[in-house]
């Protein structure tokens, strides 16, 4: 706990030299956002330099030369929303790995990604709204540890 309360102590020293490494000349923070298809709270919304807008999530986590498609997969819903909520164009977003001393990432952002997200939330809505059932995966490699491999008829 101690250790966690002196990386925040930290970062809060940090948060507006790493805006500036960003090309920010705005922020906004604690952004609760939702759309049709998503919801969620982005810890930063950046107004970068060039009129664009990036989303700043810090993570309590080491970076480890790669970026996990979990926090990219976060990022490109974040885009997505601040596109809806804020009529601006997101290209990329960024992340703050706090235990290894603030290491700030650049995330870039495509319209593909967007894209993907979108397509998946509907099919997502599709299958909570209609009860339609998934197909399973062609990769079984992928069920070993599933939370639904017990209820799901393979
Ligand atoms: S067990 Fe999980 S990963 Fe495998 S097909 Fe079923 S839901 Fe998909």
């Amino acid at each position: 706990m101690r250790g966690r309360e002196l990386h925040t102590q930290k970062l809060e020293q940090n948060k507006d030299y790493l805006r500036r490494r960003a090309g920010a000349v705005e922020k906004l923070s604690d952004q609760y956002l939702t759309n049709d298809l998503l919801r969620g709270k982005v810890d930063e919304v950046l107004v970068l330099n060039d009129g664009t807008m990036a989303p700043l999530d810090y993570k309590f986590a080491v970076y480890e030369n790669v970026v996990y498609l979990t926090y990219k997969t976060q990022l490109h819903c974040y885009a997505v929303l601040i596109e809806d909520n804020f009529s601006k164009q997101v290209n990329k977003g960024f992340l703050v790995y706090v235990r290894s001393k603030n290491k700030l990432i650049e995330v870039e952002i495509s319209s593909k990604d967007k894209k993907m997200i979108k397509e998946t939330a509907e099919n997502i809505l599709q299958i909570v709204e209609k009860n339609v059932f998934p197909r399973a995966t062609h990769f079984k490699k992928r069920c070993l540890g599933c939370t639904y491999a017990n209820i799901c008829i393979k």
